[in-house]
C-alpha cells in the first residue's frame, strides 16, 4: 500500500522553512506523503496567463491543473501571497475542489487583523496552516462544519481564523477516516 502525494507549488518565492512546516502539518494530519515542487516542473504554460492584474483567477487555475495533473503527483497545493480572483466570492483565502486533486491558499488576507505587530509572523503561520489543513480538507471531501473550533469552519475575518483549532472535530475526523484513499 502506498500513500498519496500531495504537491505544494509556491507560484511566488517562499521562504522554504514556511513550506516545509506546512507539509509537515500536513502529514501529520492526512494519510500522505507531500514534496515541494516548482511550477516550472509541471507545466509549460506561464503562470500571468492565470492572472487578472495581480490576482490569481483561482478557479479557472484549480480547474485547468485538474485536468492535467502531472504524473507524479496525485494532488496539488498552491500557495500564493497574490490576491485570488473570483467573480463569485468577493475576498477569500482560498479555494479547493471538493473531492478534488487540486486547491489553493492564499496569504494576501490572513495578514489582515493583527493587533501586534510583533506576533505577525507567528500568528500568519498559524493562520496559513489552518487555511491549508482546511482546503486540503475540501479535497478530502469535507465540507464546511458549524463547530466554531473545527478546521472546517468557514472564516469570515483573518482574526477569526484565530478562534478555531488547526485540527477536525470528532464528526469531520469521522467523516475522514471514511474517505482518505490509497494509491496502489
Ligand atoms: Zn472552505
Ligand atoms: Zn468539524
Amino acid at each position: 500500500m502506498n500513500l498519496e502525494k500531495l504537491s505544494i507549488i509556491p507560484l511566488e518565492i517562499i521562504n522554504d522553512e514556511l513550506i516545509k512546516q506546512l507539509l509537515l502539518k500536513l502529514e501529520e494530519i492526512f494519510e500522505l506523503t507531500t514534496e515541494q515542487i516548482t511550477w516550472d516542473s509541471v507545466t509549460q504554460i506561464e503562470k500571468f496567463d492565470f492572472k487578472t492584474g495581480q490576482r490569481y483567477r483561482s478557479t479557472e487555475l484549480i480547474n485547468y491543473f485538474s485536468t492535467n495533473i502531472p504524473e507524479k503527483t496525485n494532488r496539488i497545493l498552491f500557495i500564493t501571497t497574490s490576491d485570488l480572483y473570483s467573480p463569485v466570492f468577493a475576498r477569500y483565502y482560498g479555494e479547493a475542489q471538493l473531492n478534488g486533486n487540486v486547491g489553493i491558499v492564499s496569504t494576501f488576507h490572513l495578514k489582515e487583523n493583527i493587533r501586534e505587530e510583533s506576533h505577525n509572523s507567528v500568528i500568519l503561520l498559524s493562520r496559513l496552516k489552518k487555511e491549508v489543513v482546511h482546503e486540503v480538507g475540501h479535497l478530502f471531501g469535507l465540507t464546511h462544519c458549524p463547530d466554531p473550533n473545527c478546521v472546517m469552519n468557514l472564516s469570515g475575518k483573518a482574526c477569526d481564523i484565530d478562534i478555531k483549532s488547526s485540527s477536525f472535530c470528532l464528526n469531520c475526523s469521522e467523516l475522514l477516516k471514511n474517505t482518505t484513499p490509497t494509491v496502489q
